[in-house]
């Protein structure tokens, strides 16, 4: 049967899948298809699909439907997937084991289930497991994971690094800014989820994190991606590397929410005479931007002009609470 279809080059594929994906334009009762070069994604509603993409007609293949978690339990389940690893957040034991026996034995190609067994903790961001599935055999430890997003892959140990497959679409909308040649710097960089797309793109990149185990991931999955020649990683607290990058950065990341404040001086001090910081926040959602704006104006002004060029919602963090970022653009006076 005919289906209306987004038809993009092969190597654009995966970013607008995701896109459509995010959009919940993609048709999942028919294939994804490759022919000549092209990718071929059935879509929901051709009307609604964002300017830009071309829309033909094609007999796309009616999938099979596979047994999915919602199938096998008797509540809306709720999971997220980082590679062959699932992430759920269940307080009742009944509900979490439930979830944990139906991911399992569901398609999905997972053979891991962590419930989550704490907050995200101190400097380091990470939190604590319970491990409700995982391989007998395994060799890794089953918090390991390769997460792919966007045409990059990322090795990550969930009990040891930072790492949130949410962020997925605002690191790719940071990441779509980049230009070949320029200096980046990524002041929290974790396991390199800027990093890495960054120097993709051609941008010489610096990633720092106080984590040495974020760090050797890092690095690893600099030589993964074949980035390797781009990108430097240097463990320590970012206020004692940053003197060996003065005056360096076109670009900046801040994503450590809740304190990123309290790196702004730092932030100025990399800067060279043109930059653009991306700072992200968590804050009440009656202001969510004006502290964070004032408290960069603070730190930068007069010695540069400070535009806000974006402030954006990258998701709703807790009740009333906003995670979001400001793309603000400093220059030399
Ligand atoms: N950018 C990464 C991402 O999106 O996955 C990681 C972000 S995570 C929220 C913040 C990171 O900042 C953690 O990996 C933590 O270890 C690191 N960190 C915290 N304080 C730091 C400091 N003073 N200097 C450098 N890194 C720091």
């Amino acid at each position: 049967m005919s289906v209306p279809c987004v038809c993009v080059a092969r190597e654009a594929g995966e970013a607008a899948r995701q896109e459509l994906a995010a959009a919940e334009l993609v048709d999942d009762a028919h294939r994804i298809e490759h022919a000549d070069g092209r990718l071929y994604i059935p879509v929901v509603d051709p009307d609604a699909v964002p300017e830009g993409y071309e829309v033909v007609d094609r007999d796309a293949p009616v999938r099979e439907t596979q047994t999915m978690p919602a199938d096998l339990v008797d509540f809306e389940p709720s999971y997220e997937r980082i590679g062959e690893v699932a992430i759920i957040d269940e307080d009742d034991p009944d509900r979490a084991r439930a979830l944990a026996d139906a991911i399992v034995d569901s398609a999905l190609p997972v053979h891991t289930v962590l419930n989550r067994a704490s907050k995200v903790k101190g400097d380091l961001r990470v939190r604590d497991w319970e491990v409700l599935a995982s391989p007998d055999e395994a060799e890794a430890a089953p918090t390991e994971a390769v997460h792919r997003e966007y045409g990059c892959e990322y090795a990550v140990d969930l009990a040891e690094v930072y790492f949130s497959p949410r962020l997925a679409t605002e690191r790719h909308r940071v990441a779509e800014q980049v230009s070949a040649g320029e200096h980046a710097f990524d002041m929290f960089a974790g396991v390199g989820p800027f990093v890495i797309p960054f120097a993709e793109r051609g941008a010489e990149a610096v990633g720092v994190d106080l984590n040495a185990r974020a760090i050797e991931y890092l690095r690893a999955n600099a030589e993964r991606n074949d980035v390797a020649d781009r990108v430097t990683a240097i463990e320590g607290d970012v206020r004692d590397v940053a003197g060996e990058y003065e005056n360096w950065a076109d670009r900046i990341v801040m994503n450590l929410p809740h304190s990123a404040g309290e790196f702004l001086d730092t932030a100025v001090a990399l800067a060279g005479d043109e930059a653009v910081l991306h700072y992200y926040d968590i804050q009440h959602e009656d202001d969510p931007f004006g502290p964070g704006e004032r408290a960069i104006r603070a730190a930068a002004e007069p010695e540069y002009e400070v535009t806000v060029e974006t402030r954006h919602t990258v998701r709703s963090y807790a009740p009333h609470e906003l995670n979001v970022v400001l793309d603000v653009r400093l220059t030399r006076r």
